[in-house]
């Protein structure tokens, strides 16, 4: 049987400053140690101030994942030496004295199957370390502490995953989850990162890190399921380790021999008092708490009709949700729920698109409107649409400018039907006998008005012109 467990880090990028300091918790605009002070680079006489909004997000994680969150809150040292870390030991959460980290034993559901979450701390990231030079003699690291002491919250679930497509799952979910709470931005790099552990039939546990997207940590996982099988099918025996995955061979490799939680000589924080958690806090935040992906699918599809299937694309992706939110009204929801899953998604696919599009909730409803009240015809207003994105024009601009209105004049639709029906002379025959291939000549008059022709109301001549019900 095969066991997998997770352990997610996630940086909470919505803050504005570090976990223990004021320095900017945005890293990454700064050139090399330039976002960095006395506190998070440890130096002697520092004192850490904990960053009160980082328990609360913290909180909020915990209270999403179905956590039980304990009244007082400690933090530990967590000692051992890497460049990265500057102090030679890192402020996180341990429960040495019971549970004192932000959230412990929680649970959620995927696809049927419940996945335990045993622990959730708040804790610091170390810095960066760059590795530059051509060959092994000549390599030199270069140590960057402007991530040092950015504030991140560590989710470990229990081994409950039996395959790594559940793993993947697991994380797509969990990514919408912190976006759709505001805590943090998944697309950013470095913001979410995984490390698995695997065992199987019953064997040690192995650990993996640095594998640096979740893409990876699937294929890293089932390497290390494959290679362990074999070494149990062999009687060899599997040591208890961490293994490094190598990106460029797409194999794991060992690097140390498992650490125990004891060697880190964890000990209390003395630094940062217990904080106590009183109920005002938890009532605060379940105010400021955003509705669930679940629930607004829920309201979606109960509220408004529309299908299952686009109530979970539309609120899964907080960018889609948002749009959606702010632009319907009862009437044109279902529309715009379908201009959204069906062709906006196709023009912002990425953080940078969607960074530069230039579309705003008043163009989804004026959009949905004119579709709906015949101004327009779907295929135009996707052209429309993708104008809205690039230059923010409005409606009326973009039709005039693009000659998109609706032909929704009798006699003009007339007679480019009979156009058609001279061009089609074979296909007229045809029709008498299957009626159904009339949308063959709706087709054929949507080209020639690229796309302008109202579509009811060709239908309607056409059945009229050739005689069918
Ligand atoms: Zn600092």
């Amino acid at each position: 049987m095969t066991k997998i467990g997770l352990e997610i880090h996630c940086q909470l990028t919505n803050l504005q400053s570090k976990l223990f300091c004021s320095c900017k918790a945005n890293y990454r605009e700064f050139s090399p140690n330039a976002n960095i002070c006395p506190i998070c680079v440890g130096l002697p006489g520092s004192l850490p101030m904990l960053n009160q909004k980082a328990v609360e997000k913290a909180t909020m994680i915990s209270m999403a994942l179905n956590c039980k969150i304990p009244e007082k809150i400690a933090f530990f040292r967590k000692n051992y030496f890497y460049p990265d870390l500057p102090k030679n030991f890192q402020i996180t959460q341990f429960d040495a004295y019971g549970p004192t980290s932000i959230g412990h034993d929680g649970k959620i559901t995927i696809e049927g199957k419940e996945i335990r979450i045993r622990r959730i701390q708040i804790e610091e990231d170390p810095g960066r370390l760059i590795y530059e030079g051509m060959s092994e003699k000549t390599q030199i690291t270069l140590v960057d502490y402007n991530r040092a002491g950015t504030p991140l919250v560590e989710i470990v679930t229990e081994p409950d995953f039996d395959n790594p497509k559940q793993v993947r799952v697991f994380l797509n979910i969990l990514v919408d989850l912190l976006e759709n709470l505001g805590v943090s931005d998944p697309t950013l790099e470095g913001a979410l990162r995984a490390d698995g552990n695997v065992s199987v039939e019953g064997g040690n546990k192995i650990e993996i890190k640095n594998v640096t997207s979740f893409h990876d940590l699937e294929k890293a996982i089932h390497f290390e399921i494959t290679r362990q099988q074999s070494l149990v099918e062999r009687n060899i025996p599997i040591i208890s380790e961490t293994r490094q995955w190598d990106d460029r061979r797409k194999i794991t490799v060992s690097a140390r021999k498992k650490e125990e939680e004891q060697d880190y000589r964890y000990f209390l924080e003395g630094d940062i008092p217990w904080v106590k958690l009183n109920s005002d806090h938890f009532k605060k935040l379940k105010e400021k708490m955003p509705e669930s992906i679940a629930s607004k699918r829920e309201r979606y599809v109960e509220k408004y009709g529309i299908t299952t299937q686009v109530a979970d694309v539309l609120s899964s992706d907080k960018y889609y949700a948002d749009l959606f939110e702010q632009s319907h009204d009862e009437k044109n929801a279902k529309e715009i729920a379908n201009i959204i899953t069906t062709d906006l998604m196709g023009f912002v696919d990425t953080r940078e698109k969607r960074e530069t599009s230039k579309l705003t909730h008043q163009h989804l409803t004026e959009l949905a409107n004119s579709i709906m009240d015949n101004k327009i015809t779907r295929n135009s207003a996707k052209t429309a649409l993708q104008e809205m994105v690039s230059t923010g024009k409005s409606l009326i601009e973009i039709i005039s400018e693009l000659d998109l209105d609706n032909v929704s004049n009798e006699s003009t639709i007339s007679s480019i039907i009979d156009e058609v029906l001279n061009e089609e002379a074979n296909a007229v025959q045809e029709v008498k006998e299957k009626p159904e291939t009339v949308n063959f000549f709706v087709g054929k008059v949507m080209k020639k008005s690229k796309g302008k022709a109202d579509p009811s109301m060709t239908l309607n001549i056409l059945k009229k012109k050739l005689g069918i019900t």
